[in-house]
């Protein structure tokens, strides 16, 4: 995205201009930090001497990135549960999907429980992946309830020792209180067998502002430790990793970058700022 590099060769000849620091505020607003956010970065960006910006606004950046742990969580000794949240069509299966093929690949026993039972497709598309994989799928009716799928997936995970449990989950958003009430109905009953070690929200990249909405709308709601950020291959709009991060503190842990199982990568906080700012 190299947002900064404009300005940093400008300051760095001598020839920055307050048009330079305008054109730097609009493209970070263009690559969805948020007006108020790029504001406050140019506002204090401006006020430092020039030969300290390019150290000084990398620090800020990076304080703005959340200082929490990127790992997926590992427990030991029982199933790892995670449960997978986020608005219908943020790309919330196919996440699901995602994990499904890097834990397999990695020698994990998985489980998956198949709790979006509002879309049939999302059973189905959850059951082939797991026929391609090898990896056993707990699934009930479509409209049946989700709990008692999460509730037997628990159980099927902890009687095969598995490593992992995912969860899958509706996202209608028809009305936040049922949604984040049947959301929390889940968790629930997951904990009658085992603990909820994450709750990863699924938001789509393209999304922009909304996104971050959503993000704030769930972390308020269902304890979410941590944000799976999906179809960054088909945005250029990269700031969103930090604004989300910035206006919520959740980690993002994973970067969706295509449809297929193998297209998720760990989130690198340094790696993402050097490619803001290079
Ligand atoms: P859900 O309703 O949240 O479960 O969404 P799905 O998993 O069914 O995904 C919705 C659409 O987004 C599908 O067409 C997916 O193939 C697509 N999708 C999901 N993740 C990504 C991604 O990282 N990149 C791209 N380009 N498409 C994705």
């Amino acid at each position: 995205m190299a947002l900064f590099s404009k300005i940093f060769s400008k300051l760095r000849s001598g020839s920055a201009t307050s048009a330079d620091w305008d054109e730097l505020e609009r493209s970070l607003i263009e690559a969805d930090l948020g007006a108020p956010f790029a504001a406050e970065i140019i506002a204090s960006a401006r006020k430092l001497p020039k030969d300290e910006v390019e150290r000084q606004l990398l620090a800020e950046l990076r304080s703005h990135l959340s200082g929490a742990n990127r790992d997926l969580a590992k427990a030991q000794n029982r199933p790892t549960t995670v449960i997978v949240v986020g608005v219908n069509g943020t790309g919330k299966t196919t996440s699901v999907a995602k994990l499904m093929e890097l834990l397999n690949s990695k020698g994990q026993r998985v489980i998956v429980g198949a709790a979006d039972t509002f879309r049939a497709a999302a059973i189905e598309q959850i059951q082939t992946w797991g026929a391609r994989l090898g990896v056993e799928v707990i699934a009930g009716k479509a409209q049946g309830d989700p709990a008692s799928v999460a509730f037997d997936s628990a159980k099927r995970a902890i009687e095969v020792s598995a490593d992992y449990l995912l969860v899958d989950t509706a996202g209608r958003l028809h009305t936040k209180s049922g949604l984040m009430d049947e959301l929390g109905k889940i968790r629930r009953v997951i904990e009658k067998s085992t603990p909820v070690d994450e709750v990863l929200l699924v938001v789509d990249a393209t999304t922009g502002q909304n996104g971050i909405t959503q993000a704030k709308l769930f972390a308020e709601s269902v304890s979410v430790t941590g944000l799976i950020l999906t179809k960054m291959d088909g945005s250029a709009k990269g700031g969103i990793a930090l604004a989300i991060e910035a206006m919520t503190g959740i980690p993002v842990k994973f970067v969706g970058t295509g449809e297929s199982a193998k297209d998720l990568q760990p989130f690198d906080g340094e790696a993402y700022l050097a490619g803001l700012i290079a």
